[in-house]
């Protein structure tokens, strides 16, 4: 979503709340943009140059922290957007972390293994004097992975001459990364929609989700193995249907064999998945999915946003207007930063906790941030992407207003 767009809703919760001057023109404003050429030495030999970005949207919480996409579409605008967000995101949850996002120019399908390996060394190369344990943290982001981190962290050790598992999250359990951390923000998002259901009264609710990553497909199996129905799930090359529930295993079955959710059986397209008749609908791809030219055709009651940023402004308040009910990704896909912070404390104080007790910490984290947005929602009768926003703002404002 554009930057723009970013901007227009935190205009909307500004409405509602009391905001120093001086602190609002920080808000709209990134701290920090980086933008840089990352060459890479091809399989062939020839070196090829990417353009890629990190941009510190606001640190007056703590050092920022964010993903890294490898994605064709990256672009400095986008990038600042989600930077935004993280900012937002780390609020909304209560942890002490800044926003920031980073981003490549690139089809990682395209390249090998070995060439994704130089390009995400070389990017923490270009990248390397800004960030760190108490600077900016990155973390994976749409088709990057631990695998990805592990790389890019012994690239970082390697250029500081001492270990620091601290400045990525998102890693191999092997090298310091946390237990839970691989299904973190499915299993967040899981508590979210659990509280929403209550609050909602929806009975055996039908369930269609965009994207079968990390996200929308260990959600997929998280709301399969507690008994959901789930009848639409897609991949970049589409999706499957059956009214009567898919059978997930075996459709994670196919998608880990190397092929796609499509292969499974009825196909459908991932515009028709978004209006099917469901009672919740989960983008949990790419954003700027429900616009104003689909938005009309959405028959879903609630709509939880897994993805970052899949429904624009005027889309949203169409929705809102509709009666239906929305969480926003600022709350919803809060779980992966909430357990990388985790990760975090865990690398600081190097002692590391048991699945158990991260899945008490995070559904705590998660079922308390979704009482305080629906709180401030109905108390002032809006929706509750601009009560996240109203909650995240006062946070970050409040931080902001002590150092002036
Ligand atoms: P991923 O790379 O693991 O998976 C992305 C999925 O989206 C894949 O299944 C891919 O096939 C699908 N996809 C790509 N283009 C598509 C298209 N045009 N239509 C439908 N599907 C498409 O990425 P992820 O980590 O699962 O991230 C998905 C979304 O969740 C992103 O918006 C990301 O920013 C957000 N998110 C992820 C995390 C996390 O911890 N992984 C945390 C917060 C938010």
């Amino acid at each position: 979503m554009s930057f723009e767009n970013v901007k227009k809703q935190i205009e909307k919760a500004l409405k509602f709340i009391e905001v120093d001057e001086n602190v609002k023109q920080i808000l709209f404003s990134p701290e920090r943009i980086l933008e840089v050429s990352i060459p890479v030495r091809m399989d062939n030999g020839k070196i090829r140059i990417f353009k890629g970005f990190r941009v510190q949207y606001n640190s007056a919480r703590g050092p920022t922290k964010g993903g890294i996409r490898f994605h064709q579409e990256v672009s400095l605008d986008e990038v600042k957007s989600l930077a935004s967000w993280m900012t937002w995101k780390c609020a909304v949850v209560d942890i002490p972390f800044g926003g920031a996002k980073g981003g490549v120019i690139v089809n990682p399908k395209e390249l090998s293994e070995n060439e994704i390996e130089g390009l995400s060394r070389n990017y923490i190369r270009k990248i390397v004097d800004f960030i760190g344990v108490d600077k900016d943290i990155p973390a994976p982001d749409v088709y990057t992975n631990p695998k990805i981190m592990a790389w890019m962290l012994d690239e970082y050790e390697t250029i500081i001459r001492k270990k620091e598992p601290g400045m990525i999250t998102g890693k191999p359990l092997s090298v310091g990364g946390s237990k839970v951390r691989d299904i973190a923000t499915a299993l967040g998002a899981f508590y979210v929609i659990e509280e929403a259901l209550k609050y909602l009264k929806i009975d055996k609710p039908t369930f269609a989700i965009q994207g079968f990553g990390n996200a929308g497909m260990n959600l997929a199996k998280i709301l399969y193995e507690k008994g959901y129905k789930i009848i639409a799930v897609s991949d970049s090359k589409g999706g499957v249907y059956d009214e009567n529930g898919l059978n997930i295993p075996e459709i994670i079955r196919i998608k880990k064999s190397g092929k796609n959710v499509s292969e499974y059986g009825n196909k459908i397209s991932n515009e028709e998945l978004l209006e099917l008749n469901v009672d919740i609908l989960i983008p949990a791809a790419l954003g700027n999915q429900i616009t104003e030219k689909n938005v009309d055709r959405i028959k879903a009651k609630y709509i939880a946003e897994v993805a970052n940023g899949p429904t624009t402004p005027k889309a949203d308040e169409i929705l809102y207007n509709k009666g239906i009910f929305l969480t926003p990704d600022i709350l919803t896909n809060a779980g992966g930063v909430a357990v990388s912070y985790f990760e975090w404390v865990q690398n600081r104080m190097g002692y590391y906790w048991e699945e158990k007790e991260l899945k008490e910490k995070l559904e705590k984290k998660m079922k308390k941030s979704f009482e305080e947005v629906l709180s401030i929602s109905k108390e002032k009768s809006i929706d509750m992407r601009t009560a996240a926003y109203i909650i995240a703002i006062k946070r970050v404002a409040e931080a902001i207003k002590v150092k002036l």
